[in-house]
């Protein structure tokens, strides 16, 4: 038996692995030391309470024979199908069929597994910094990377490039910068894909964060999308779903790989093949913030960790750091004082302020020289890290 040896070229330790080690040799130090963790992506706030009524109504449906749920379709119920588009899609003027909506349990694995349908020669374009599973799982399976610097200076939405590349990874609003793209420059990458046959695979997870009506929630409102681009949405920001674990991915018809092959027939195949359906469960809980109340209650939860995220904005430019993102997305991208390297910036953090952020470095080269913050703590917690992060400047 012989490992596939793509292994051995990963880095290290997956990002969020290491920086809990690193947080776990801290607590066992300083046993007494309370930590305000704003480093890992993950939610504080519960669900909304119309998922929650739902999925306690589904669990009783497991105990009677008569409304009891076995296996449910791989490509996931019609009934949150047909909200998804209803919601989703159909108010951006973008009209899709239901068998081009696939249901899963998240998008980190629908990102990871996307790339078991396509070659393995294919040139991978990746944002940097950038959300490390793409960069993984392109590794795993073989495949030959190309960076794409993000910085400032273009928004932290990349150049175009004067270069060929097969498949290009897209994020927006952006994990870790907080960037958002413009319709006009997510067009000039639409344009790019077209003229390379290339697919764009644009994960859309914080869509939902989004409050300026002239920005793109779908790169599916761009003309000439549905010929180049596969979109994965998730559950997990948009309702706090990180533990009930529910996305979907949209893979249109119209996309077709270079020998004309369906990327959609060849996903689903993919899907049945591997894929056992999302929890019926779960697709309740996501079906019900759809409903108006589900929606409102969504809207609220949103809108304190955007609250949290334009307090810790102001709060560090009032500081004099330089601070990036945090206003259509949870993440706060903040450069370190005096060019200070991230991971030093991240244990003087930890140590000194005992507070957890995520060194930029950890998402790619071009990350050195900044934190990632995120909003997604509690309202208390957001104003007691500022204060301790003030302290030590
Ligand atoms: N995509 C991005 C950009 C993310 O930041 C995350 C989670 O942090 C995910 C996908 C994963 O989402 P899910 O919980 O649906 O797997």
């Amino acid at each position: 038996m012989r490992i596939n040896t793509n292994y051995h070229q990963l880095s290290g330790r997956y990002l969020f692995a290491e920086i809990a080690q690193q947080v776990s040799a801290y607590k066992a130090a300083h046993p007494e030391a309370q930590l305000i963790r704003l480093g890992i992506g993950d939610v504080t706030q519960p669900l909304p309470p119309a998922a929650i009524n739902a999925m306690h109504r589904a669990v009783d449906e497991y105990a009677d024979t008569k409304t009891f749920h076995g296996y449910g379709p791989e490509q996931g119920y019609d009934f949150l199908i047909n909200a998804i588009i209803a919601h989703d899609f159909v108010p951006r003027g973008i009209q899709l069929d239901r068998d081009e909506v696939f249901v899963s349990d998240g998008a980190k694995s629908d990102t990871g597994n996307i790339g078991d349908i396509l070659a393995v020669d294919n040139i991978v374009g990746i944002t940097d910094p950038v959300y490390p599973v793409y960069v993984d799982t392109n590794v795993m399976a073989g495949r030959t990377l190309r960076y794409i610097p993000c910085h400032a200076d273009n928004d932290f939405t990349g150049d175009i490039p004067t270069q060929h590349l097969d498949i290009i990874y897209l994020c927006y609003p952006n994990n870790p910068t907080g960037a958002v793209i413009t319709r006009e420059k997510l067009a000039a990458w639409v344009e790019y894909a077209l003229r390379h046959k290339a697919v764009i695979l644009y994960d859309a997870a914080y869509e939902a964060f989004i409050s300026d009506d002239s920005l793109p929630h779908s790169i599916y409102e761009i003309e000439g999308a549905k010929q180049c681009a596969i979109e994965f949405r998730s559950f997990s920001k948009t309702a706090g779903f990180t533990g009930v674990r529910c996305g979907y991915t949209v893979i249109p018809k119209t996309l077709k790989a270079e020998d004309g092959t369906s990327l959609n027939a060849l996903w689903n195949r993919r899907q049945c093949s591997k894929f056992n359906g999302a929890s019926y469960i779960s697709q309740r809980g996501a079906e019900a913030i759809y409903s108006p109340k589900g929606q409102q209650e969504v809207r609220d939860i949103i809108g304190r960790y955007k609250a949290n995220a334009a307090y810790i904005r102001q709060s560090l430019a009032d500081m004099g750091l330089t601070v990036y993102g945090g206003q259509h997305s949870p993440y706060i991208w903040v450069s370190t004082p005096d060019g200070e390297d991230s991971w030093h910036f991240f244990r003087r953090l930890l140590n000194d302020a005992n507070v957890v952020v995520t060194p930029g470095e950890g998402f790619g080269t071009h990350g050195e020289g900044y934190v990632r913050i995120t909003a997604f703590g509690t309202a208390d917690d957001s104003r007691a890290a500022v204060a301790r992060i003030k302290k030590i400047l």
